[in-house]
């Protein structure tokens, strides 16, 4: 296949927590060749169907390069697989890529970014309880990217968006949700239930969830999916123990991993349902430890967990700045799993940024009433002159 031919501009249809329709979630909005469409005043299909999409599909077919896949592009130049390779096109390298729209994969964040977790490093517009906490301690304006703290479409908005995926259900192959929690955005539920059951049949569900809730109203979740051709899994998880809890504040740890047990024993009854994988965000609080995190969920839940999403923003928490960067270059090189750390690894370190993430562990531990240093018993400032000389 060419060098710019991506299937997800055949059968993927996304938008962002700011209401921006995507190519993906790895395109930049900033060079995006549809950055006119918005959830706010586009149905979904009406962005998927339009000139402008048929003209990028054309382009991607002719091997011409697109603006806002500038992410993907320069990965592969720099040697390693891009999103473009490992998530969509892989599933056609045996089969015929699509060159029309077809079995579309829905990942729409029209449902509310509601979150019960403040995940340290989590994009705040993803989350409600995140954008809270950096109010409280006084750095929402530095890492909210400009977005509003709770995003929820008007009623109208959102009948007109639910109305027009009804009506193309039929185009539908996959319905994958995002957060927020999913599980607690009451949107959610009601798109689902809108679905005839003849249709809910052909369909796959997917989730990207934080494995703390499984329940909707008294109601399982596994109930509530029961219709649909299969659901799976996929849940976040950045480490075990202590540092999983200050990592992904206020979660509980053993409720948690009481929720995995119940996918794991529902999934062997009923083959619908599957965990698909833990992913974990790699940061500088996670990013000694991959190694002892992976055998920790292997031996616990004999689950594999997955390195490949790597903190870039805010900049200060991204691995490149990790003061003993050396040895975990050392540690991890010669492992496939461990491309994209290393290649975040390999980036110049700025121990101004540094110094940056630590003012900001001190600020979130007076918050939340837990020493980030109990756990990160080394973790201090660097001098900026000796650092800068690494
Ligand atoms: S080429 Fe990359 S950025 Fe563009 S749509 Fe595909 S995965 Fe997304």
């Amino acid at each position: 296949m060419n060098k710019s031919y991506c299937a997800a501009a055949f059968n993927h249809i996304y938008s962002d927590s700011n209401s921006r329709y995507k190519l993906c979630c790895h395109a930049f909005a900033h060079t995006s060749e549809v950055s006119m469409y918005n959830s706010n005043e586009h149905s979904p299909f009406e962005y998927f169907l339009s000139p402008e999409m048929e003209n990028i599909r054309d382009r991607m077919l002719e091997g011409q390069p697109i603006g806002g896949c500038e992410k993907c592009y320069d990965i592969e130049a720099s040697g390693y697989r891009s999103p473009r390779q490992y998530r969509y096109n892989r599933h056609f390298e045996n089969s015929e890529y699509p060159t029309e729209p077809c079995e579309v994969e829905l990942k729409l964040r029209i449902f509310g970014n509601h979150c019960n977790l403040s995940c340290y490093m989590c994009i705040p517009y993803n989350s409600t309880t995140r954008a809270k906490e950096l109010k409280e301690i006084g750095m929402y304006d530095q890492y909210s990217l400009g977005v509003d703290y709770e995003v929820l479409l008007s009623k109208d908005k959102f009948q007109n968006i639910e109305d027009d995926v009804i009506k193309n259900i039929h185009l539908v192959k996959t319905i994958h949700f995002t957060g927020g929690e999913p599980f607690l955005l009451p949107r959610h539920y009601s798109f689902l239930e809108r679905i005839p059951d003849e249709h809910k049949e052909h369909i796959f569900v997917t989730y990207d969830t934080n494995g703390t809730v499984l329940e909707y109203k008294g109601k399982s979740v596994f109930e509530l999916l029961r219709k649909f051709k299969r659901t799976s899994f996929c849940l976040s998880c950045d480490h075990y123990g202590d540092k999983l809890a200050f990592i992904r504040h206020p979660i509980d740890v053993k409720s948690f991993e009481d929720n995995i047990r119940t996918l794991q024993q529902v999934s062997k009854r009923d083959p619908k349902f599957k965990i698909s994988e833990l992913r974990a965000t790699i940061s500088i609080l996670n990013v000694e430890d991959l190694y002892e995190i992976r055998e920790y969920y292997k031996k616990e839940f004999n689950i594999k967990i997955f390195f490949n999403n790597v903190v870039n923003s805010p900049r200060s928490l991204n691995v490149k700045n990790h003061p003993r960067k050396e040895q975990l270059i050392e540690k991890y090189s010669g492992d496939p799993s461990m491309n994209s750390v290393l290649k975040n690894l390999s980036k110049p370190s700025n121990p101004k940024e540094w110094n940056d993430a630590m003012d900001y562990l001190e600020k979130l531990s007076n918050h939340r009433g837990i020493n980030f240093r109990d756990y990160w018993t080394d973790y201090q400032k660097v001098e900026l002159i000796s650092l800068a000389n690494i």
